[in-house]
């Protein structure tokens, strides 16, 4: 075997700037105006069409917008959060930043999800929030969801991180529901390079934001200065904005590429028989009634049958991937095992479908500059993978 070149190497996500992008960040720079200002305000003019015309204010990350979410729900001290543990780390850590607790429940293995039965089932006269997560983009059942939501009188904080353009019933992710998150960070589908913004139902929630974005500070005439509720220093820069700005321009056109090459992957997994070898694809296109982003093409190993097994497989199976130049990744390690949150009481066992899923979950590359031959190879290479390395 030869060494493939750097060059070859297939990434499993790799952002794109173009020139004029480029240009627009030179301007801005160059303008004497560089932190928030009217970039922000018409990057958050143009989001706000997006969703329907909804209030909409950006954030210095999509962690910072969470957090500020759960705030404007008055969630803190003595309040439970439910939410998944097949997620980035954000999402439970800002519950804990506001001094709530997040609840983890299983999530149903198809989807990868959070299991609306099991958030029914979590909940107690504690419970504030249901905190979903769109894993991949997928969204959850919406209507299920706001319907338990409105029968416990739950707010709803959507970790609609990922799944910007996803939809339900052919309605946008974040046109409508209660509080909906995003995050612009380098790996999702339209980046500010960091960056996130949150969709609201009121003037007065967006005017909240804006405070809790900026130290609380309340200014009024030339020179009046307040604090009413302390905040902190969230705020996106006009670089950051003008950067998603030209992004969110090519929203429709990202989400199309997308969406071909997942069909793409579809064709080459069953052309080199992934699902033989036991390997778990993503729900189809346009599973029921919600159509995600595809955000992320994952798949799940089949540990147990492979060298390794449960605690190696997975890491043999990225390593004999990247000797043949190709970037896999992991999204995610169930939360609850985590140290710290082992700490609060969390054990393995208790959440089985994450804990199988979050050791065998793979992500495997995708972004609009890949060609069908990539996804080809990708499929090809994984499934000579796992036949070489099957016990
Ligand atoms: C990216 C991401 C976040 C956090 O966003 P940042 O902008 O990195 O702070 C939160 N939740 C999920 C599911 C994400 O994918």
């Amino acid at each position: 075997m030869t060494a493939t070149a750097a060059s070859d190497f297939l990434p499993f996500v790799r952002p794109e700037i173009d020139a004029d992008t480029i240009a627009e960040v030179g301007k801005v720079l160059a303008s004497g105006w560089i932190t928030s200002g009217p970039k922000m305000q018409a990057f958050e003019d143009a989001l706000s069409q997006v969703f329907g015309g909804r209030p909409v204010r950006t954030f210095a990350n999509g962690s910072a917008t969470m957090e500020i979410a759960l705030r404007i729900a008055d969630i803190g001290p003595g309040d439970e959060v439910i939410t998944t543990p097949i997620t980035w780390v954000a999402t439970a850590n800002v519950v804990l930043a506001v001094g709530a607790k997040p609840v983890f429940v299983d999530i149903d293995p198809r989807t990868r999800n959070i299991d609306l039965d099991a958030v029914e089932a979590a909940i107690t006269p504690r419970t504030r929030a249901i905190m979903p997560v769109y894993l991949s983009g997928l969204p959850v059942d919406m209507d299920r969801l706001y319907a338990i939501a409105a029968k416990h009188k739950l707010r709803v904080i959507e970790d609609a991180a990922q799944a910007i353009d996803s939809r339900w019933q052919g309605k946008r992710i974040g046109a409508f529901g209660d509080l909906v998150s995003f995050s612009f960070q380098a790996n999702k589908n339209i980046t500010s390079v960091e960056g996130g913004c949150l969709v609201m139902n009121t003037p007065e929630e967006a005017v909240r934001a804006e405070r809790l974005r900026l130290q609380g500070v309340i200014r009024s005439g030339m020179d009046g200065m307040d604090v009413e509720e302390p905040g902190g220093k969230f705020n996106l820069t006009d670089v950051n904005a003008a950067i998603g700005l030209a992004q969110l321009a090519k929203l429709d056109a990202i989400t199309a590429r997308r969406a071909a090459l997942a069909e793409t992957y579809f064709r080459c997994a069953a052309d080199a028989g992934l699902a033989d070898l036991g390997i778990e694809l993503p729900l189809p296109l346009d599973p029921q009634q919600a159509t995600t982003n595809w955000h992320m093409f994952q798949v799940v190993l089949p540990t147990d049958r492979l060298e390794g097994g449960p605690q190696q497989a997975r890491q043999n199976v990225m390593q004999a991937m990247r000797e043949r130049g190709i970037g896999t990744g992991v999204h995610y390690p169930p939360i609850h095992l985590f140290t710290y949150y082992r700490s609060l009481g969390w054990r393995e066992g208790m959440l089985p479908h994450a804990e199988r899923i979050g050791r065998g979950i793979v992500t495997l590359p995708l972004f609009p500059a890949m060609q069908a031959t990539d996804v080809e190879r990708v499929c090809a290479t994984l499934s000579e993978t796992c036949k070489r390395l099957s016990k």
